[in-house]
Protein backbone atom coordinates (compact mmCIF):
# COMPACT_ATOMS: atom_id res chain seq x y z
CA UNK A 1 0.00 0.00 0.00
CA UNK A 2 1.24 3.62 -0.64
CA UNK A 3 2.22 6.15 1.36
CA UNK A 4 -0.37 8.22 0.40
CA UNK A 5 -3.03 5.99 1.36
CA UNK A 6 -1.73 5.13 4.44
CA UNK A 7 -1.45 8.57 5.30
CA UNK A 8 -5.39 9.19 3.93
CA UNK A 9 -6.70 6.20 6.15
CA UNK A 10 -5.19 7.45 9.07
CA UNK A 11 -6.29 11.20 8.61
CA UNK A 12 -9.93 9.39 8.03
CA UNK A 13 -9.52 7.17 11.32
CA UNK A 14 -8.25 10.58 13.24
CA UNK A 15 -11.79 12.17 11.98
CA UNK A 16 -13.59 8.94 12.97
CA UNK A 17 -11.93 9.19 16.45
CA UNK A 18 -13.19 13.20 16.97
CA UNK A 19 -16.63 12.43 15.69
CA UNK A 20 -16.60 9.19 18.54
CA UNK A 21 -15.28 11.71 21.11
CA UNK A 22 -18.33 14.48 19.93
CA UNK A 23 -20.95 11.55 20.42
CA UNK A 24 -20.11 9.98 23.72
CA UNK A 25 -20.46 14.08 24.51
CA UNK A 26 -24.32 12.89 25.21
CA UNK A 27 -26.47 9.85 25.88
CA UNK A 28 -28.69 10.10 22.82
CA UNK A 29 -25.55 10.07 20.35
CA UNK A 30 -23.44 8.07 22.42
CA UNK A 31 -24.13 4.43 20.79
CA UNK A 32 -23.21 6.49 17.24
CA UNK A 33 -20.27 7.47 18.89
CA UNK A 34 -18.45 3.87 19.93
CA UNK A 35 -19.57 2.49 16.53
CA UNK A 36 -17.30 5.84 14.94
CA UNK A 37 -15.12 4.85 16.91
CA UNK A 38 -14.72 0.79 16.42
CA UNK A 39 -14.95 2.12 12.98
CA UNK A 40 -11.82 4.26 12.87
CA UNK A 41 -9.97 1.94 15.17
CA UNK A 42 -10.86 -1.17 12.33
CA UNK A 43 -9.24 2.34 9.68
CA UNK A 44 -6.04 2.52 11.75
CA UNK A 45 -5.27 -1.34 12.37
CA UNK A 46 -5.16 -2.14 8.42
CA UNK A 47 -3.62 0.48 7.26
CA UNK A 48 -1.22 -0.32 10.15
CA UNK A 49 -1.12 -4.14 9.22
CA UNK A 50 -1.42 -3.76 5.22
CA UNK A 51 0.70 -0.32 4.78
CA UNK A 52 3.32 0.05 7.49
CA UNK A 53 4.19 -3.42 8.73
CA UNK A 54 6.74 -5.47 6.42
CA UNK A 55 7.92 -8.02 8.27
CA UNK A 56 6.86 -10.46 11.36
CA UNK A 57 3.40 -10.94 10.13
CA UNK A 58 3.40 -14.30 12.49
CA UNK A 59 4.40 -12.52 15.14
CA UNK A 60 1.72 -9.55 14.50
CA UNK A 61 -1.28 -11.61 14.25
CA UNK A 62 -0.11 -14.12 16.91
CA UNK A 63 -0.26 -10.67 19.20
CA UNK A 64 -3.92 -9.92 17.17
CA UNK A 65 -5.17 -13.08 18.34
CA UNK A 66 -4.27 -13.56 21.85
CA UNK A 67 -4.93 -9.99 22.53
CA UNK A 68 -8.17 -9.98 20.87
CA UNK A 69 -9.03 -12.77 22.34
CA UNK A 70 -8.33 -12.33 25.70
CA UNK A 71 -10.48 -9.02 24.95
CA UNK A 72 -13.66 -10.59 24.12
CA UNK A 73 -13.02 -12.73 27.17
CA UNK A 74 -12.96 -10.33 29.67
CA UNK A 75 -15.39 -7.75 27.69
CA UNK A 76 -17.93 -11.15 28.24
CA UNK A 77 -16.94 -11.53 31.63
CA UNK A 78 -16.95 -8.48 33.38
CA UNK A 79 -19.71 -7.88 35.35
CA UNK A 80 -20.82 -3.67 34.92
CA UNK A 81 -19.92 -3.38 38.63
CA UNK A 82 -16.22 -4.31 38.13
CA UNK A 83 -16.07 -1.88 34.61
CA UNK A 84 -14.07 0.62 36.91
CA UNK A 85 -11.16 -1.68 37.92
CA UNK A 86 -11.20 -3.06 33.95
CA UNK A 87 -10.67 0.38 33.00
CA UNK A 88 -8.00 1.17 35.27
CA UNK A 89 -5.80 -2.36 34.66
CA UNK A 90 -5.92 -0.84 30.79
CA UNK A 91 -4.90 1.92 31.57
CA UNK A 92 -1.97 0.59 33.33
CA UNK A 93 -1.34 -1.58 29.77
CA UNK A 94 -1.19 1.39 27.54
CA UNK A 95 1.97 2.74 30.71
CA UNK A 96 3.35 -0.84 30.04
CA UNK A 97 3.52 -0.48 26.33
CA UNK A 98 4.87 2.87 26.39
CA UNK A 99 7.56 1.38 28.76
CA UNK A 100 8.55 -1.73 26.37
CA UNK A 101 8.79 0.48 22.88
CA UNK A 102 10.57 3.16 25.10
CA UNK A 103 13.43 0.47 26.15
CA UNK A 104 13.34 -1.12 22.31
CA UNK A 105 13.63 2.12 21.17
CA UNK A 106 16.64 2.92 22.78
CA UNK A 107 18.03 -0.70 22.12
CA UNK A 108 18.04 -0.77 18.80
CA UNK A 109 18.76 2.93 18.36
CA UNK A 110 19.20 4.31 14.32
CA UNK A 111 23.29 4.96 14.30
CA UNK A 112 21.71 7.50 11.43
CA UNK A 113 19.88 9.96 13.68
CA UNK A 114 22.88 12.03 15.17
CA UNK A 115 23.23 15.95 16.28
CA UNK A 116 20.05 17.92 17.27
CA UNK A 117 17.64 14.91 15.64
CA UNK A 118 19.30 12.26 18.61
CA UNK A 119 18.86 14.86 21.56
CA UNK A 120 15.22 15.24 20.47
CA UNK A 121 14.89 11.50 19.86
CA UNK A 122 16.47 10.93 23.28
CA UNK A 123 14.21 13.36 25.03
CA UNK A 124 10.99 11.46 23.64
CA UNK A 125 12.07 8.24 24.38
CA UNK A 126 12.51 9.38 28.07
CA UNK A 127 9.62 11.28 28.41
CA UNK A 128 7.69 8.27 26.65
CA UNK A 129 9.23 5.99 29.99
CA UNK A 130 8.65 8.56 32.58
CA UNK A 131 4.49 8.93 31.86
CA UNK A 132 4.62 5.36 30.98
CA UNK A 133 6.12 4.20 33.99
CA UNK A 134 3.84 6.66 36.21
CA UNK A 135 0.93 5.27 34.34
CA UNK A 136 1.62 1.85 34.98
CA UNK A 137 1.86 1.69 38.51
CA UNK A 138 -0.63 4.12 39.27
CA UNK A 139 -3.01 2.39 37.53
CA UNK A 140 -2.28 -1.23 39.19
CA UNK A 141 -2.62 0.55 42.67
CA UNK A 142 -5.92 2.29 41.50
CA UNK A 143 -7.19 -1.14 39.97
CA UNK A 144 -6.02 -2.52 43.56
CA UNK A 145 -7.81 -0.06 44.98
CA UNK A 146 -11.28 0.16 42.82
CA UNK A 147 -11.35 -4.05 43.58
CA UNK A 148 -10.74 -3.67 47.24
CA UNK A 149 -7.77 -5.98 47.20
CA UNK A 150 -6.02 -2.78 49.21
CA UNK A 151 -7.71 -0.38 51.30
CA UNK A 152 -9.52 3.19 49.45
CA UNK A 153 -8.16 5.57 52.30
CA UNK A 154 -5.34 7.42 51.38
CA UNK A 155 -2.29 6.87 52.51
CA UNK A 156 -0.01 9.89 53.60
CA UNK A 157 3.85 9.20 54.20
CA UNK A 158 4.96 12.55 56.74
CA UNK A 159 7.11 14.05 54.19
CA UNK A 160 5.47 13.51 51.02
CA UNK A 161 5.24 16.61 49.47
CA UNK A 162 9.28 16.59 50.02
CA UNK A 163 9.57 12.97 48.72
CA UNK A 164 7.64 14.26 45.48
CA UNK A 165 9.99 16.53 44.67
CA UNK A 166 12.98 14.68 45.87
CA UNK A 167 11.60 12.37 42.56
CA UNK A 168 11.17 15.09 40.33
CA UNK A 169 14.21 16.65 40.41
CA UNK A 170 16.55 12.63 40.60
CA UNK A 171 14.10 12.71 37.02
CA UNK A 172 15.39 15.79 35.93
CA UNK A 173 19.03 15.24 36.71
CA UNK A 174 19.14 11.21 35.31
CA UNK A 175 17.35 13.12 32.12
CA UNK A 176 20.61 15.33 31.84
CA UNK A 177 22.55 12.31 32.25
CA UNK A 178 20.81 10.08 29.80
CA UNK A 179 20.35 12.67 26.81
CA UNK A 180 24.60 13.39 27.33
CA UNK A 181 25.12 10.19 27.90
CA UNK A 182 28.12 10.82 28.93
CA UNK A 183 28.07 8.21 32.25
CA UNK A 184 26.64 5.98 34.39
CA UNK A 185 26.69 2.84 31.41
CA UNK A 186 25.98 5.08 28.54
CA UNK A 187 22.65 5.87 29.20
CA UNK A 188 20.87 2.48 30.08
CA UNK A 189 21.30 2.87 33.19
CA UNK A 190 19.96 6.27 34.40
CA UNK A 191 16.75 4.99 31.99
CA UNK A 192 16.79 1.96 34.51
CA UNK A 193 16.52 4.37 37.57
CA UNK A 194 14.40 7.08 36.09
CA UNK A 195 12.15 3.82 35.49
CA UNK A 196 12.15 3.09 39.09
CA UNK A 197 11.45 6.43 40.31
CA UNK A 198 8.65 6.35 37.94
CA UNK A 199 7.12 3.79 39.24
CA UNK A 200 7.80 4.70 42.81
CA UNK A 201 5.83 7.96 42.36
CA UNK A 202 2.82 6.44 40.42
CA UNK A 203 2.51 4.08 43.77
CA UNK A 204 2.70 6.93 46.08
CA UNK A 205 0.98 9.57 43.93
CA UNK A 206 -2.07 7.06 43.78
CA UNK A 207 -1.80 5.94 47.42
CA UNK A 208 -1.84 9.13 48.56
CA UNK A 209 -5.03 10.06 46.44
CA UNK A 210 -8.21 8.15 48.10
CA UNK A 211 -12.00 8.56 49.72
CA UNK A 212 -14.25 10.37 47.77
CA UNK A 213 -11.07 11.73 45.59
CA UNK A 214 -10.60 8.33 44.00
CA UNK A 215 -13.12 10.04 40.37
CA UNK A 216 -10.29 12.57 39.92
CA UNK A 217 -7.06 9.65 40.13
CA UNK A 218 -9.47 7.55 37.13
CA UNK A 219 -9.89 10.47 35.01
CA UNK A 220 -6.12 11.35 35.30
CA UNK A 221 -4.79 8.20 34.72
CA UNK A 222 -6.72 7.86 31.53
CA UNK A 223 -5.08 11.33 30.37
CA UNK A 224 -1.68 9.62 31.37
CA UNK A 225 -2.60 7.02 29.31
CA UNK A 226 -3.42 9.08 26.16
CA UNK A 227 -0.43 11.13 27.18
CA UNK A 228 1.64 7.88 26.90
CA UNK A 229 0.26 6.77 23.87
CA UNK A 230 1.51 9.85 22.45
CA UNK A 231 5.18 9.21 23.34
CA UNK A 232 4.61 6.41 22.28
CA UNK A 233 3.51 7.53 18.53
CA UNK A 234 6.73 10.11 18.56
CA UNK A 235 9.03 6.87 19.35
CA UNK A 236 7.57 4.97 16.78
CA UNK A 237 7.48 8.02 14.27
CA UNK A 238 3.73 7.61 14.35
CA UNK A 239 1.42 10.19 13.56
CA UNK A 240 -2.11 8.44 14.26
CA UNK A 241 -0.53 7.65 17.72
CA UNK A 242 0.30 10.98 18.40
CA UNK A 243 -2.72 12.64 17.50
CA UNK A 244 -5.44 9.97 18.87
CA UNK A 245 -2.77 9.79 21.93
CA UNK A 246 -3.30 13.87 22.52
CA UNK A 247 -7.32 13.04 22.18
CA UNK A 248 -7.47 10.69 24.84
CA UNK A 249 -5.03 12.87 27.42
CA UNK A 250 -6.77 16.22 26.24
CA UNK A 251 -10.01 14.44 26.99
CA UNK A 252 -8.79 12.70 29.93
CA UNK A 253 -7.31 16.33 31.52
CA UNK A 254 -11.09 18.23 30.45
CA UNK A 255 -12.48 15.67 32.53
CA UNK A 256 -10.28 15.76 35.58
CA UNK A 257 -11.01 19.23 35.37
CA UNK A 258 -14.57 18.86 35.22
CA UNK A 259 -14.75 15.75 38.29
CA UNK A 260 -12.48 18.34 40.69
CA UNK A 261 -15.29 21.26 39.71
CA UNK A 262 -17.75 18.66 40.55
CA UNK A 263 -16.89 17.78 43.98
CA UNK A 264 -15.46 21.56 44.65
CA UNK A 265 -11.88 20.56 44.46
CA UNK A 266 -9.15 21.90 43.29
CA UNK A 267 -6.51 19.99 40.79
CA UNK A 268 -3.32 20.20 42.51
CA UNK A 269 -4.39 19.67 45.89
CA UNK A 270 -5.90 16.65 44.68
CA UNK A 271 -2.75 15.09 43.22
CA UNK A 272 -0.95 16.65 46.04
CA UNK A 273 -3.16 13.95 48.00
CA UNK A 274 -4.73 14.78 51.79
CA UNK A 275 -7.99 14.90 51.44
CA UNK A 276 -10.11 12.79 52.92
CA UNK A 277 -7.77 12.21 56.01
CA UNK A 278 -9.37 15.25 58.29
CA UNK A 279 -11.70 13.60 60.78
CA UNK A 280 -10.96 9.95 60.25
CA UNK A 281 -13.66 7.46 60.56
CA UNK A 282 -17.12 9.72 61.30
CA UNK A 283 -18.56 12.64 60.37
CA UNK A 284 -18.21 15.04 63.64
CA UNK A 285 -19.98 17.88 65.01
CA UNK A 286 -24.39 18.54 64.79
CA UNK A 287 -24.25 16.69 61.65
CA UNK A 288 -22.22 14.02 62.59
CA UNK A 289 -24.75 13.02 65.95
CA UNK A 290 -26.45 9.88 65.30
CA UNK A 291 -29.65 8.92 66.83
CA UNK A 292 -32.71 6.84 66.04
CA UNK A 293 -33.74 5.17 62.45
CA UNK A 294 -36.86 4.56 61.29
CA UNK A 295 -36.96 1.54 59.44
CA UNK A 296 -39.88 0.66 56.52
CA UNK A 297 -40.90 -2.46 54.85
CA UNK A 298 -41.36 -2.31 50.89
CA UNK A 299 -45.10 -2.41 51.12
CA UNK A 300 -45.33 0.67 53.30
CA UNK A 301 -42.44 2.28 50.84
CA UNK A 302 -44.65 1.56 47.85
CA UNK A 303 -47.64 3.16 49.86
CA UNK A 304 -45.41 6.51 50.50
CA UNK A 305 -44.78 6.65 46.77
CA UNK A 306 -48.01 5.80 45.89
CA UNK A 307 -49.23 8.81 47.86
CA UNK A 308 -46.34 11.14 46.03
CA UNK A 309 -46.78 13.35 42.94
CA UNK A 310 -43.20 14.22 42.68
CA UNK A 311 -40.35 11.76 43.11
CA UNK A 312 -36.78 11.71 42.82
CA UNK A 313 -34.74 8.55 42.42
CA UNK A 314 -31.07 9.10 43.44
CA UNK A 315 -29.01 6.00 42.33
CA UNK A 316 -25.65 4.89 43.53
CA UNK A 317 -23.37 1.88 43.00
CA UNK A 318 -25.45 -0.14 45.27
CA UNK A 319 -27.70 -0.34 42.11
CA UNK A 320 -24.74 -1.27 40.50
CA UNK A 321 -24.39 -4.09 42.74
CA UNK A 322 -27.53 -4.81 42.87
CA UNK A 323 -28.31 -4.93 39.19
CA UNK A 324 -31.59 -3.10 40.02
CA UNK A 325 -32.05 -0.54 37.14
CA UNK A 326 -34.04 -2.78 35.27
CA UNK A 327 -36.61 -2.55 38.64
CA UNK A 328 -36.08 1.09 38.76
CA UNK A 329 -37.61 1.25 35.16
CA UNK A 330 -40.34 -0.69 35.97
CA UNK A 331 -41.27 1.02 38.78
CA UNK A 332 -40.84 4.33 37.05
CA UNK A 333 -43.31 3.26 34.24
CA UNK A 334 -45.70 2.04 36.98
CA UNK A 335 -45.19 5.31 38.69
CA UNK A 336 -45.81 7.27 35.54
CA UNK A 337 -48.66 5.31 34.24
CA UNK A 338 -50.19 6.87 37.94
CA UNK A 339 -49.64 10.39 36.93
CA UNK A 340 -46.88 10.44 38.82
CA UNK A 341 -43.63 12.69 37.69
CA UNK A 342 -40.27 10.76 38.07
CA UNK A 343 -37.16 12.11 37.81
CA UNK A 344 -33.50 10.98 38.17
CA UNK A 345 -31.24 12.85 39.77
CA UNK A 346 -27.26 11.92 39.05
CA UNK A 347 -24.16 12.95 41.35
CA UNK A 348 -21.00 13.43 39.06
CA UNK A 349 -19.29 11.13 41.07
CA UNK A 350 -22.09 8.18 41.82
CA UNK A 351 -21.10 4.27 41.06
CA UNK A 352 -17.39 3.82 40.32
CA UNK A 353 -16.86 5.45 36.98
CA UNK A 354 -17.48 8.72 35.46
CA UNK A 355 -20.99 8.04 33.49
CA UNK A 356 -21.35 4.34 35.84
CA UNK A 357 -25.28 5.64 36.55
CA UNK A 358 -26.37 6.80 32.93
CA UNK A 359 -24.40 3.75 31.46
CA UNK A 360 -26.89 1.58 33.74
CA UNK A 361 -30.28 3.37 32.89
CA UNK A 362 -29.28 3.81 29.33
CA UNK A 363 -28.86 -0.11 29.77
CA UNK A 364 -32.41 -0.41 31.24
CA UNK A 365 -33.87 2.11 28.58
CA UNK A 366 -34.76 4.90 31.32
CA UNK A 367 -35.61 7.85 28.70
CA UNK A 368 -32.70 10.22 28.96
CA UNK A 369 -35.19 12.99 29.38
CA UNK A 370 -36.13 12.22 32.78
CA UNK A 371 -32.53 11.96 33.91
CA UNK A 372 -30.82 15.21 34.93
CA UNK A 373 -27.65 15.84 36.40
CA UNK A 374 -26.97 16.96 40.08
CA UNK A 375 -26.71 21.36 39.19
CA UNK A 376 -30.38 20.76 37.31
CA UNK A 377 -32.54 19.03 40.30
CA UNK A 378 -30.84 20.45 43.17
CA UNK A 379 -32.85 23.82 43.79
CA UNK A 380 -36.13 21.37 43.22
CA UNK A 381 -35.37 18.95 46.71
CA UNK A 382 -38.23 21.12 48.42
CA UNK A 383 -40.78 20.83 45.80
CA UNK A 384 -40.08 16.95 45.94
CA UNK A 385 -42.69 14.07 47.71
CA UNK A 386 -40.31 11.37 47.97
CA UNK A 387 -36.87 10.95 47.01
CA UNK A 388 -35.75 7.28 46.64
CA UNK A 389 -32.04 6.98 47.38
CA UNK A 390 -31.04 3.22 45.63
CA UNK A 391 -27.72 2.58 46.63
CA UNK A 392 -26.53 5.61 47.04
CA UNK A 393 -24.49 7.11 50.57
CA UNK A 394 -21.38 9.59 50.30
CA UNK A 395 -23.55 11.66 47.22
CA UNK A 396 -26.37 12.23 49.82
CA UNK A 397 -24.39 13.07 53.06
CA UNK A 398 -25.31 16.08 54.11
CA UNK A 399 -21.98 16.37 56.31
CA UNK A 400 -20.14 17.43 53.32
CA UNK A 401 -22.53 20.84 53.56
CA UNK A 402 -22.88 20.87 57.53
CA UNK A 403 -19.09 19.29 58.87
CA UNK A 404 -16.55 21.56 58.08
CA UNK A 405 -13.68 19.55 59.13
CA UNK A 406 -15.33 16.29 57.42
CA UNK A 407 -13.60 14.41 54.23
CA UNK A 408 -16.18 15.37 52.17
CA UNK A 409 -16.50 18.90 53.25
CA UNK A 410 -17.53 21.29 50.36
CA UNK A 411 -18.41 18.57 47.74
CA UNK A 412 -21.64 19.22 46.33
CA UNK A 413 -24.49 16.92 47.10
CA UNK A 414 -27.92 16.17 46.21
CA UNK A 415 -29.93 17.59 49.14
CA UNK A 416 -32.68 15.20 49.40
CA UNK A 417 -33.39 15.99 52.71
CA UNK A 418 -35.24 18.85 52.23
CA UNK A 419 -37.90 17.49 50.35
CA UNK A 420 -40.78 15.90 51.74
CA UNK A 421 -39.56 12.48 52.62
CA UNK A 422 -36.55 10.42 51.72
CA UNK A 423 -36.60 6.42 51.35
CA UNK A 424 -32.98 4.88 51.71
CA UNK A 425 -32.27 1.55 49.99
CA UNK A 426 -29.40 -0.24 51.10
CA UNK A 427 -28.47 -3.53 53.43
CA UNK A 428 -26.73 -1.63 56.66
CA UNK A 429 -25.59 0.88 58.37
CA UNK A 430 -22.44 0.37 56.80
CA UNK A 431 -20.09 3.23 55.02
CA UNK A 432 -19.55 4.20 51.19
CA UNK A 433 -16.98 4.42 49.48
CA UNK A 434 -15.47 7.43 51.91
CA UNK A 435 -15.65 5.68 54.89
CA UNK A 436 -17.36 8.19 56.77
CA UNK A 437 -21.03 8.11 58.95
CA UNK A 438 -24.43 9.49 57.01
CA UNK A 439 -26.60 11.98 59.04
CA UNK A 440 -28.56 11.52 56.39
CA UNK A 441 -30.16 8.15 57.98
CA UNK A 442 -31.45 9.52 61.43
CA UNK A 443 -32.96 12.82 59.81
CA UNK A 444 -37.04 12.59 61.02
CA UNK A 445 -38.03 12.64 57.25
CA UNK A 446 -35.56 9.76 56.63
CA UNK A 447 -37.16 6.00 55.89
CA UNK A 448 -34.64 3.01 56.03
CA UNK A 449 -35.60 -0.04 53.91
CA UNK A 450 -33.21 -2.58 54.53
CA UNK A 451 -32.14 -5.59 52.49
CA UNK A 452 -30.76 -5.90 48.91
CA UNK A 453 -31.72 -3.07 46.63
CA UNK A 454 -32.98 -5.25 43.79
CA UNK A 455 -35.29 -7.10 46.20
CA UNK A 456 -36.67 -4.47 47.57
CA UNK A 457 -37.53 -2.58 44.56
CA UNK A 458 -39.12 -6.25 43.31
CA UNK A 459 -41.10 -6.38 46.41
CA UNK A 460 -41.69 -2.13 46.25
CA UNK A 461 -42.96 -3.02 42.47
CA UNK A 462 -45.52 -5.85 43.62
CA UNK A 463 -47.16 -3.76 45.95
CA UNK A 464 -47.63 -0.54 43.42
CA UNK A 465 -50.25 -2.80 41.77
P1 LIG B 1 -21.15 4.82 48.07
O1 LIG B 1 -20.00 3.94 47.83
O2 LIG B 1 -20.95 6.04 48.89
O3 LIG B 1 -22.33 4.00 48.78
C1 LIG B 1 -22.87 2.88 48.19
C2 LIG B 1 -23.85 2.26 49.18
O4 LIG B 1 -24.52 1.22 48.47
C3 LIG B 1 -23.17 1.63 50.36
O5 LIG B 1 -23.35 2.41 51.52
C4 LIG B 1 -23.83 0.24 50.48
O6 LIG B 1 -24.41 0.11 51.76
C5 LIG B 1 -24.90 0.26 49.41
N1 LIG B 1 -25.00 -1.01 48.71
C6 LIG B 1 -24.01 -1.79 48.22
N2 LIG B 1 -24.51 -2.88 47.66
C7 LIG B 1 -25.85 -2.80 47.76
C8 LIG B 1 -26.91 -3.64 47.37
N3 LIG B 1 -26.70 -4.81 46.75
N4 LIG B 1 -28.18 -3.23 47.63
C9 LIG B 1 -28.40 -2.07 48.28
N5 LIG B 1 -27.43 -1.25 48.68
C10 LIG B 1 -26.17 -1.62 48.43
O7 LIG B 1 -21.76 5.16 46.64
P2 LIG B 1 -22.22 6.55 46.02
O8 LIG B 1 -22.63 6.22 44.63
O9 LIG B 1 -23.14 7.27 46.94
O10 LIG B 1 -20.91 7.44 45.97
C11 LIG B 1 -19.82 7.07 45.15
C12 LIG B 1 -18.53 7.11 45.95
O11 LIG B 1 -17.53 6.42 45.21
C13 LIG B 1 -18.03 8.52 46.17
O12 LIG B 1 -17.36 8.61 47.39
C14 LIG B 1 -17.07 8.70 44.98
O13 LIG B 1 -16.12 9.70 45.21
C15 LIG B 1 -16.45 7.32 44.95
N6 LIG B 1 -15.86 6.97 43.66
C16 LIG B 1 -16.48 7.35 42.52
C17 LIG B 1 -15.91 7.10 41.29
C18 LIG B 1 -16.53 7.62 40.04
O14 LIG B 1 -15.82 7.85 39.06
N7 LIG B 1 -17.84 7.80 40.00
C19 LIG B 1 -14.63 6.34 41.20
C20 LIG B 1 -14.13 5.88 42.48
C21 LIG B 1 -14.73 6.21 43.67
P3 LIG B 1 -24.69 -1.34 52.37
O15 LIG B 1 -23.39 -2.06 52.37
O16 LIG B 1 -25.25 -1.07 53.73
O17 LIG B 1 -25.70 -2.00 51.50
Amino acid sequence: MSQGIVTAAYIGATVMFILALDGLNRQETSRRGNYYGIFGMLMALLATIVGIVSANYFILFGGVVIGGTIGLILAKKVEMAQMPELVAILHSLVGLAAVLVGFANFMVHDTAIVGVDKTIHDIETYLGILIGALTLSGSVVAFLKLSARIGGKPVLLPARHWLNLSLLIASIWLGMVFVNQSALGGGMLPLIAMTIISLIFGVHMVMAIGGADMPVVISMLNSYSGWAAAATGFMLNNDLLIVVGALVGSSGAILSYIMCRAMNRKFLAVIAGGFGTSSGETASGPAGEEGDIVAVEAAEAAEILLDAKEVMIIPGYGMAVAQAQHAVHEITRKLQAKKINVRFGIHPVAGRMPGHMNVLLAEAKVPYDIVFELDEVNDDFPDVDVSVVIGANDIVNPAALEVPDSPIAGMPVLECWKGKTTIVLKRSMATGYAGIANPLFYKENTRMLFGDARDSLDTVLKNLA
